[in-house]
């Protein structure tokens, strides 16, 4: 008599038959984001299989750095910093703050900014990050500067942090933003999320201490219309 044979479970993460690759033995888990460190939460966050083919990656140093590669069909998988944009928006000494209202660091304050969609310049992105989370329209008026983040648990960040002025809009809390408010230097939350912001923030105050410290509008009164 024939036996029957055993057939197990799939798993959801099984790839794809066409690559012909075992299946591997090893179990994964996943612990709740909120009991990972950042270290735990990046490696987690790691492809473990190919996009291209859904082979599994396996380790193999290219470039002279350890990194999960495909042996199917050649994928290495970079990891790459990501781009964001973040704005500095100073209106009659104060500086414009957002209140995060999701992980990680909810409940801290932030620069306006976000994450750069594929098709958008930097710029781009900064309005927009800034009209979706203040409801303001802003104009670019300068670079101020780039840092690397490395405290965010989803991605370390290359964050372009610029100066803007407000052309319009009313100033409304939204998408990923709790609370929106423009702060005096002196009273700048201490709860600052992410140390590029915090580092931005500190050499921005810095540079413009004289301006902050009389409490005088230090953007022209034509680039800042009485909107908000
Ligand atoms: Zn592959």
């Amino acid at each position: 008599m024939k036996k029957d044979k055993i057939r197990l479970p799939r798993r959801e993460w099984v790839r794809s038959p066409a690559t012909k690759v075992k299946t591997s033995a090893k179990v994964y888990t996943r612990k709740k984001p909120a009991k990972i460190t950042n270290e735990e939460f990046l490696e987690k966050r790691d492809f473990r299989f190919c996009p291209i083919c859904s082979a599994e990656l396996v380790k193999r140093v290219v470039d002279k750095k350890n990194r999960m590669a495909c042996h199917v069909c050649g994928f290495v998988y970079y990891q790459n910093p990501v781009p964001a944009a973040a704005v500095i928006i100073e209106k009659e000494g104060k500086i414009l703050l957002v209140q995060r209202k999701f992980n990680p660091y909810a409940e801290s304050w932030s620069l306006p900014s976000g994450f750069m969609e594929y098709n958008e310049t930097p710029q781009e992105c900064a309005k927009r990050e800034t009209k979706e989370e203040t409801g303001l329209d802003i104009k670019i008026k300068n670079l101020f500067d780039i840092y690397l983040a490395t405290d965010d648990p989803r991605t370390h960040v290359v964050l372009m942090v610029y100066l803007a002025a407000i052309i319009q809009g009313s100033l409304k809390a939204g998408d990923d933003a709790k609370e929106v408010r423009f702060f005096l230097p002196s009273e700048i939350p201490a709860d600052i999320a992410f140390t590029a912001h915090k580092r931005a923030l500190k050499e921005y105050l810095e540079k413009n201490s004289v301006n902050l410290a009389k409490n005088l509008p230090t953007i022209l009164p034509s680039e800042q219309p009485n909107l908000v």
